[in-house]
């Protein structure tokens, strides 16, 4: 079975490892949220200027209330519910909850997403008939044909 993540932060591109990501959504003043996204934690002592965030401090300041917390809630059977749970309750954009679900629960989904539109244009995967939502064989099929490495696999072996 292909992996779930690691995952791509939302604001830098860069590799996020479960441990570091988080995922965060703002709230406008009529109580709705949007803007759902995956981003590296800044961790305490890090140079102030550099943080792949809404929160103040960061290169993206707004002036809206921010709910973040570790991405590791959101995995698991646990973390589907919980996903779920906050676009009920925090009014959160069904779209962009559609697209998480995707990213943090679908197996090899996350690295094959930027391979997607260019498969489809190449002919290596069918369009799928909802744009977006693509079964497990076309996406096995985008590891295959664009040689996606296991990024997972790669830390374990580079790990001490
Ligand atoms: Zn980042």
């Amino acid at each position: 079975m292909l992996p779930l993540g690691p995952w791509n932060c939302d604001y830098c591109g860069g590799t996020i490892k479960m441990k570091d990501g988080w995922l965060e959504y703002l709230t406008d003043e009529d109580h709705r949220s949007y803007g759902l996204k995956i981003f590296h934690h800044m961790e305490i002592g890090e140079p102030l200027g550099y943080c792949c965030s809404y929160q103040p401090n960061g290169r993206r300041r707004v002036g809206l209330p921010i709910s973040s917390c570790n991405l590791v809630h959101f995995i698991s059977h646990d973390g589907l519910t919980e996903l779920l749970k906050i676009q009920k309750y925090d009014k959160l954009d069904a779209d962009e909850v559609s697209l998480m679900i995707r990213r943090l629960h679908i197996p090899g989904y996350e690295q094959a997403r930027p391979f997607f539109e260019t498969a489809v244009r190449e002919g290596i995967i069918h369009p799928p008939s909802t744009p977006g939502f693509f079964c497990q064989e076309d996406i096995q099929a985008v590891w295959s044909h664009y040689r996606i490495q296991n990024l997972n696999t790669l830390q374990q072996e580079q790990s001490p």
